[in-house]
């Protein structure tokens, strides 16, 4: 076959199937989005294998666009490639202070409440004065301290206010920025409401919904409902104007229902974010045998309360479609996240944060010295974290969500290769590729013309990105890696 050079394809496109004859041709590296028949996807296909013979009057005006934007004949594409930087270094850090909790939601991550041990006030205040260190030692402007789970960090009041002040104090001394972020289950008393919207810029609050889902899904330790005491928390968060998130996590149970939920929220409270999840098998939730809602109920759920949230609007958060964020890596576990556990030591994941983990050993790489107060860490381990990107996923390679959803969580993948008969990456990747091609059209959307083409197809089906049936699990030797899609070269152009 003669081979062309005239025209070089410089960057990767997918053609994801979108309706009937109609694809999205996309380049996530160059960010070029554009709605395509079969003809254009070849046109495309041709330029990446080197056989189109030349420009015609068919193919000219395109041809003359992919041009002008740089996808021929432009640039090599530039893919992110994580490197850890010289030292361990942080200007971050979360610390997570109790294992203790005054809820026991049936699928919690962590097992809270299992556990007892909260962390102690000088190594809590060791991690913000690292932070600080870091920050004027690296000539940056800004450090930030967070509190997370393992347990409710409220309850461990005094080393949650004292370190705050410390944040507070240092960054004022050394004319700094600080961020001070907090994740609560919201069941707290009013006075300490009061003291938090008044110290910390950003919450997140875990909350299911309406009492039907919240009272059974995240009962208190007595077993009593939590419903009332979380939605006093969001009506006096809005009393004070206060930035807040929603984080809701969805079940078997609620998935159906996400609509309706949303907009009980919406039409109460004022959050900033709200951020759906489906459960993820683990910890307390695998130990009672709850499956994840299944994948292609979160999908049409989660687009249901998506137009929803728009009444209002707000854009849902899911954690695993994001166009607009361009990495190799899902979150900081490769670049050795300073995380603090209850028992001083240091984990890179969130979710993995008590040493009885069982993965504990992939996750934690140092701890505070007690003799010496001063935090150590294993490079080892660090260089190994520092290898868990997307190209370690040889299942990413050809999917075009590989520059967003990087590989997807880490510790999921991990649980879900130790588990690949519950095929969990599977249903994980269909909810990626399906939401983030939904933002795809979203931003067609935004040019007029291409607009007027989305909504002449609305009434046409999808082409599901994965098996329309649901995805259940498998004998043990079959492969759960995700549908792959249609890869091509590249392809940019108006119609
Ligand atoms: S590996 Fe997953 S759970 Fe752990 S920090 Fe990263 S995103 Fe969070
Ligand atoms: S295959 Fe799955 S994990 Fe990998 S990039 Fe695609 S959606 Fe993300």
């Amino acid at each position: 076959m003669k081979h062309y050079t005239a025209y070089r394809l410089s960057t990767e496109f997918f053609a994801i199937p979108y309706q009937q004859d109609t694809y999205i041709l996309y380049s996530p590296l160059t960010q070029i989005v554009v709605l395509a028949n079969q003809d254009m996807v070849d046109m495309v296909a041709s330029l990446r294998d080197g056989t189109l013979p030349g420009a015609t009057g068919a193919n000219m005006d395109a041809l003359q666009l992919l041009i002008e934007s740089g996808a021929v004949n432009g640039p090599e594409d530039q893919p992110p490639n994580f490197q850890r930087r010289g030292d361990w270094k942080p200007t971050e850090v979360t610390v997570f202070l109790t294992n203790a909790c005054n809820l026991r939601c049936s699928y919690c991550y962590a097992s809270a409440g299992d556990y007892k041990g909260s962390l102690d006030r000088a190594t809590a205040l060791a991690a913000v004065e690292l932070v600080v260190r870091n920050t004027l030692e690296l000539g940056q402007q800004e450090f930030r301290v967070s509190y997370h789970g393992g347990g409710e960090p409220t309850l461990a009041w005094d080393t949650l206010t004292a370190s705050a002040l410390r944040a507070e104090e240092l960054a004022k001394r050394h004319g700094l920025k600080v961020a001070l972020n907090l994740a609560t289950n919201g069941v707290l008393p009013s006075w300490k409401v009061d003291w938090v919207a008044r110290h910390i810029h950003d919450f997140s609050i875990s909350y299911d919904g309406p009492a039907w889902a919240q009272d059974r899904q995240r009962p208190t330790m007595t077993g009593a409902g939590s419903a009332e005491t979380v939605e006093a928390t969001l009506r006096h968060l809005d009393s004070h104007a206060a930035r807040y998130g929603v984080r809701l996590t969805v079940t078997e149970e609620t998935v159906l229902r996400l609509a309706d939920i949303v907009a009980y929220l919406l039409k109460r409270y004022s959050p900033s974010t709200i951020h759906l999840e489906p459960l993820f098998s683990h910890g307390r939730a695998h130990a009672k045998g709850l499956a994840a809602p299944q994948a292609w109920a979160f999908i049409e759920n989660y687009r249901e309360a998506e137009r929803v949230a728009r009444q209002y609007g707000l854009e849902l958060y899911y954690s695993g479609a994001r166009l607009d964020t361009v990495t190799d890596t899902f979150c900081g576990v490769p670049e050795g996240s300073f995380n603090v556990t209850p028992e001083g030591l240091l984990t890179s994941c969130f979710e993995v944060c008590h040493p009885d983990d069982h993965l504990a050993d992939k996750f934690f790489y140092g701890g505070r010295d007690a003799s010496t107060g001063v935090f150590t860490v294993d490079q080892a381990k660090l260089q190994t974290l520092a290898g868990h990107t997307v190209r370690e996923r040889p299942e990413c390679q050809d999917c075009f969500c590989k520059w967003h959803c990087a590989g997807d969580c880490i510790a999921k993948n991990m649980t879900s290769d130790d588990r690949p008969r519950d095929r969990l990456k599977a249903a994980r990747c269909l909810i990626n590729q399906e939401l983030t091609r939904d933002q795809l059209v979203r931003r067609l959307e935004q040019n007029s013309t291409v607009m007027m083409q989305i909504k002449a197809m609305s009434d046409s089906a999808l082409i599901p990105l994965g098996p329309a049936e649901p995805i259940e699990p498998v004998p043990i030797q079959e492969p759960h890696a995700p549908q792959p899609l249609v890869q091509i070269g590249l392809l940019h152009a108006t119609r």
